[in-house]
């Protein structure tokens, strides 16, 4: 019943090998680890972690019934720049609407040398520190490059000080789904540059 089961795949190059890999069952692994799972584990905490995530903000761009971003009535009509000068009370300078909801996620630091950041060096060696924020959020995480993270004002021991302070709003450079083997989404990476974070002054 089980040699039914097993897969047969000839040996590269000559196939001499008459050997067969042994099932998924048989072995006990599954196909893969599933990703969603530990993201969850280590994030919100689970049985192989306590939680490690930090709650965070996500300006959300307001669309309309046709997926079209909703202009804030401060937009001016010609330039389709937003009112920054009076900092207009609606959109605080974003130039559409926008509503916040908080999402839990992990965020990191990636120095000028590491991982995408490394983009950055085709620029003057030396003379730019450019360092990526990267935001990892779950699977079904709802953000396009029109939404921000908003990085909260945390005490000491981590939690968002109450009444809630924005301290650094982060406009996405690059978000990567990234996908199992079988393309489904494990878990959403969102790149964005420190030196473009925008910082609350209160
Ligand atoms: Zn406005």
């Amino acid at each position: 019943m089980s040699s039914k089961k097993q897969i047969k795949r000839k040996l590269y190059p000559k196939g001499s090998a008459k050997k067969a890999l042994k099932s998924l069952k048989e072995t006990g692994l599954s196909p893969e680890i599933d990703l969603r799972a530990e993201f969850d584990d280590f994030v919100f905490g689970g049985p192989t972690s306590i939680s490690h995530g930090r709650r965070l903000l996500l300006r959300k761009a307001r669309r309309d019934d046709n997926n079209k971003i909703v202009h804030c009535a401060c937009v001016d009509k010609v330039t389709r720049e937003p009112d920054t000068e009076r900092s207009c009370p609606y959109c605080l300078g974003e130039g559409f609407y926008w509503d916040e909801e908080w999402v839990v996620g992990y965020a990191t630091y990636v120095g000028a040398d590491g991982g995408l950041a490394n983009r950055i060096k085709t620029l003057a060696p030396g003379s730019i520190r450019a360092d990526t924020r990267i935001f990892y959020m779950r699977f079904d995480t709802d953000i396009t490059y029109k939404d921000k993270i908003v990085d909260l004002k945390l005490d000491t021991e981590g939690e968002p000080i109450v009444p809630y302070i924005r301290e650094s709003i982060y406009k996405p450079q690059t978000i990567v789904k990234y996908r199992s083997d079988n393309g489904r989404i494990e878990y959403i990476a969102v790149y964005c540059r420190e030196e473009d974070a925008i910082r609350v002054d209160d």
